[in-house]
């Protein structure tokens, strides 16, 4: 059996009072794609952060494709693409030189680079843009560039955090087309994402989290089962308390 791409065990991560998260055990199994779907403030992107290297979790234990990510954090980085929920470019960089440098971190030689970074530019309908200032893009072309970055070394497992928050339909598309491909590929996704229907189309399984613990996870169809609901969107809303938002009650009173 390979390596699950993630394993989570009892990670908690405080910041002083506040638990955000609270002694989780997760897997990935190797290309798959798992959606994380969960209130703001459940503890997503914290918990992507002590899975990447950027917050050290208080306790628990982290492996990335089997290697001790916090020990050993070197063969996990390089495993791993993150796209970030808040955008982190370097605003005095332009788009080719942020992905070209990027490459560099990784030490793929330059003519590796420049070759990746014209496939990803195209991908991404950056290509235009290639020498334009980071600083002077649409929030959308941002977007775009972090995750092309994200891509730059052929990463094993890619993480996007909130990817899809407020882009137009067209990068929407974009990123589930080649989110798909890549998984088809053998890469293996996590996902966070408000928009059920962006899980439900990606991913192969989904977990709950809320205040920070994962509180239900399978198929879409196993969740709906779970909350006794017809819809991924009727379990999550049992989640969160608020059923009475449920589509099918709108449907009922207008009946
Ligand atoms: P999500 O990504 O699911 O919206 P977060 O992981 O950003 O949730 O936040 C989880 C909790 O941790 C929230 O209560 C948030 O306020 C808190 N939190 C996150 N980062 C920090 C930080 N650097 N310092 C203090 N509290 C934080
Ligand atoms: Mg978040």
């Amino acid at each position: 059996m390979p390596s699950p791409a993630i394993t989570l065990r009892g990670v908690h991560k405080r910041f002083g009072e506040i638990t955000a998260v609270a002694g989780l055990d997760l897997d990935v199994p190797a290309g798959t794609c798992l959606g994380l779907l969960g209130p703001n403030g459940a503890g997503k992107s914290t918990l992507i952060h002590c899975t990447t290297g950027l917050a050290q979790p208080t306790s628990g234990e982290i492996r990335i494709f089997g290697h001790d990510a916090l020990g050993d954090y070197r063969q996990a980085r390089l495993a791993v693409g993150l796209s970030p929920q808040e955008l982190d470019l370097d605003w005095f960089l332009t788009v080719r030189e942020s992905l070209d440098y990027h490459a560099g971190y990784f030490g793929i030689p330059k003519k590796e680079r420049r070759e990746r970074a014209k496939e990803l530019l195209d991908a991404f309908s950056l290509t235009e843009k290639a020498d334009d200032r980071t600083r002077t893009l649409s929030g959308g072309m941002k977007r775009r560039l972090v995750l092309a970055r994200a891509l730059m070394h052929r990463p094993k497992l890619l993480i996007l955090d909130e990817p899809t928050a407020g882009v137009d339909v067209e990068l929407r598309l974009e990123l589930w087309h080649y989110v798909k491909q890549i998984n088809e590929e053998g890469t293996t996704i996590l996902l966070t994402t408000h928009y059920l229907e962006e899980a439900d189309q990606l991913c192969d399984r989904i977990a709950f989290i809320n205040q920070g613990e994962i509180v239900a996870s399978g198929t879409s169809a196993d969740l709906a089962a779970k909350f006794g609901s017809s819809s991924l969107e009727d379990a999550y809303l049992a989640l969160v308390g608020r059923s009475e938002l449920s589509r099918a009650h709108v449907g009922a009173d207008a009946a």
